[in-house]
């Protein structure tokens, strides 16, 4: 790790000043950055910590639109008695995430901008178009168990790793985000980008930029979500699949659905095609194993990596009678 200058501004407006100086970078948590820099992977000059600023740490689920301060704690939110509630598919993608250590220090906004768990990214010396641009990718004809079936490109196969934005896909959300030029907010869908020509490039934030808040539009289907999560070990591990279904019921058909996939593409995935096969449909084993597929039809398995399309429409299945049979 190479020295860096450490400074906690008073406020965000120090902070966008302070940040303005070369190889700066603004720091919340200091989960995802301290990992990256103790391995090599960010080699900031100085950090800016921003994690004790209050104003951007208050949350509240309360009204037609919930709203998450950015720098609000994992740990914290997943407790939220009205979410555990209302939008338990939310709590739940916080609840599975990562260990409880890190829940507490980690901010909900720093977690949608964690970068990606492949270990040709992460051990510094393979080919990695990610960690250097044009040097290649040692996934493509490596080992693919983690990679991506969509979104995917020849230059980068690597799965997003967030639970959070996994399950934030299945909600209308936007992501307010503010600058020293001024606050603009955009939907969450637009926040990451798939991995394509550029795979160095994993969002739309420009220099300057911060996450202040997220925004979930308040919406029925919320009782009705869940979010599940398949992994290698039930603790402190990132999901193979994960999918977050919500559902609003006419009796015993399904009127409106929403649909996630986890583990499986290189940015929170929405899988229309999931929700489309749900719609007007009374789900039971076959028809929601059938939506699970739908979900899958346009997947690039790539070797090891084809096992996560049954899984994943396993898991689709999954939430959605767990949560059509929901009172
Ligand atoms: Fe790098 Fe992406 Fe290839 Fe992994 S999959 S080695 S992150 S370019």
């Amino acid at each position: 790790m190479q020295p860096f200058t450490y400074s906690r501004p008073a406020t965000l407006d120090e902070a966008f000043h302070l940040a303005q100086v070369p190889g700066a970078a603004l720091m919340a948590g200091g989960t995802t950055m301290v990992d990256l820099m103790r391995g090599d992977l960010a080699a900031p000059s100085g950090i800016v910590d921003i994690g004790h600023l209050d104003e951007l740490a208050a949350f509240d689920t309360s009204g037609p639109v919930l709203r998450f301060g950015a720098l609000a704690r994992m740990a914290e939110v997943a407790e939220d008695t009205v979410l555990l509630r209302d939008y338990p598919a939310l709590a739940e993608s916080l609840q599975l995430a990562a260990s409880p250590q890190i829940r507490n220090a980690a901010t909900v906004g720093g977690n949608l901008l964690q970068r990606t768990r492949c270990f040709y990214f992460r051990d510094g010396v393979s080919a990695c178009n990610k960690r250097v641009p044009g040097s290649g990718c040692a996934a493509l004809d490596g080992v693919t168990r983690e990679m991506a079936l969509f979104g995917t490109s020849e230059r980068c196969i690597a799965t997003y790793p967030g639970d959070w934005g996994y399950a934030l896909a299945a909600f209308d959300t936007s992501i307010e985000i503010r600058s020293a030029a001024g606050t603009r907010t955009i939907p969450f869908t637009e926040l990451h980008v798939a991995y394509g020509d550029d795979p160095a490039k994993e969002t739309t934030l420009r220099p300057g930029e911060v996450i202040t808040a997220i925004l979930v539009q308040a919406t029925p289907a919320g009782r009705r979500s869940t979010y599940i999560k398949v992994r290698d070990r039930q603790s402190y591990a990132y999901a193979v699949v994960s999918a977050a279904v919500a559902l609003e019921m006419d009796g015993d058909t399904v009127r409106h659905a929403r649909v996630s996939l986890g583990g499986v593409a290189t940015k929170p995935w929405r899988s229309q095609a999931a929700e489309a096969a749900m719609t007007g449909v009374t789900l039971n084993e076959q028809t929601a194993l059938a939506a699970g597929h739908a979900a899958f039809v346009d997947a690039q398995p790539r070797g090891e990596n084809a096992f996560k399309i049954e899984l994943g429409a396993r898991a689709v299945a999954r939430a959605a009678l767990v949560v059509s049979r929901r009172i």
